[in-house]
């Protein structure tokens, strides 16, 4: 951390700041310019944490030069980890493909929509059982009887599913039975979910808010990491600009952002991004370009008649082209199509929340 003094500060102030971050054990070093002076501090962050410095008299600004977050970040961990979601796996030597209906209607749709998924090569599902919607008269899930048709329809196809929850009360009921846990996009800053979440031993899939910063994103990862589970996954689903054309703006540049600051994979959203089922090949392309360890996409077998989601949702006739994309794209990104290890199976999926 660096401390700037304003232009006119005293001795006195400076000694003031020194004196401070010499009793919490830190050392200080100042360096007197003609117009200003700064102060560099050495030591462990958490020593400074508690000092007001902003607040001594004198000062002008107070910078971080270290990254706020230490278990995510790539400081600590130079290489990209890999996250195991049951015996798939998302990391940065593949792209992987997960896929499925936004939310589950009824058992019909769901296996509809999971089988066109696998038909599409995903290896993880998707599917929403409790829905955060913005609506409160709009269709919100079908909760636990939801978890138990994507269960059931996962088992059967032999994938793991990934699914949102949305209420830490709600954790265990949900990680019971689900191979990885998400966090939506209107979560991302519930503090007490993440930490829940984090303990409960899954994967977790943690959405980038609406209106999130990347370093806010990071932070809300940091939370999970901080319960011991490393097992983390980051999803640029769009952010909310002055755009109306799109239903968020995805954030492309997100991708290698993230991936230069934390050793998580990052994934990207075209559907939740675009919102438009014509965006979301186009969009499935920029973020395999642009260098997503995979792709979360909405399928449906009927659209028209979805209780959410429905415009932004891939259909039958999509499914090859979807496949085939990911393939292509994968291959001129150096990548392979992520596939599930069947050498690897443990018998115990997603069961161990250790980090890689
Ligand atoms: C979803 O994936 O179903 C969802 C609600 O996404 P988001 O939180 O990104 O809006
Ligand atoms: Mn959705």
């Amino acid at each position: 951390m660096v401390v700037v003094m304003r232009g006119g500060a005293s001795e006195t102030d400076v000694d003031k700041v020194v004196h401070a971050i010499t009793e919490v054990g830190g050392d200080a070093f100042v360096s007197r310019g003609k117009h200003q002076t700064i102060i560099g501090l050495v030591g462990d962050l958490t020593q400074f944490a508690e000092l007001p410095l902003h607040a001594f008299p004198g000062v002008e600004d107070v910078i971080r030069v270290s990254r706020p977050y230490k278990l995510v970040s790539n400081d600590a961990h130079p290489r990209p980890s890999t996250v195991w979601v049951g015996d798939a796996a998302i990391g940065r030597d593949t792209v992987t493909l997960i896929a499925g209906p936004c939310a589950v209607e009824s058992e019909e749709q769901t296996q509809a929509a999971c089988r066109m998924a696998k038909e599409a090569g995903a290896t993880i599902l998707r599917g929403g059982a409790y829905k955060p919607r913005t609506s409160p008269y709009a269709f919100q899930g079908l909760g636990e009887t939801g978890l138990d048709i994507l269960h059931t329809t996962a088992r059967e196809l032999g994938l793991p599913f990934v699914t949102e929850v949305v209420t830490p009360a709600d954790v265990e009921t949900v990680a019971a039975k689900a191979d990885m846990l998400q966090v939506g996009a209107r979560n991302m800053q519930n503090f007490q979910l993440l930490k829940e979440v984090g303990m409960a031993g899954r994967p977790v899939l943690l959405k980038r808010g609406l209106t999130a910063t990347i370093d806010e994103w990071i932070m809300a990862a940091e939370y999970i990491a901080q319960t011991g589970n490393l097992q983390v996954v980051l999803c640029e689903r769009g952010i909310r600009t002055y755009e109306p054309m799109t239903r968020n703006t995805l954030d492309v540049s997100a991708v290698p952002v993230a991936q230069s600051l934390t050793h998580l994979p990052v994934v990207i959203d075209p559907s939740h991004s675009g919102g438009k089922r014509e965006l979301v090949l186009p969009l499935t392309r920029a973020a395999i370009a642009v260098g997503a360890d995979g792709i979360i996409v909405d399928v449906h077998p009927r659209p028209e008649a979805a209780l959410v989601d429905g415009p932004q949702a891939l259909v039958k006739e999509d499914i090859v082209l979807l496949r085939e994309t990911v393939a292509r794209f994968a291959e001129a990104a150096g990548r392979s199509v992520a596939r599930v290890d069947q050498e690897r199976s443990t018998g115990a999926w997603g069961r161990s929340a250790a980090g890689v």
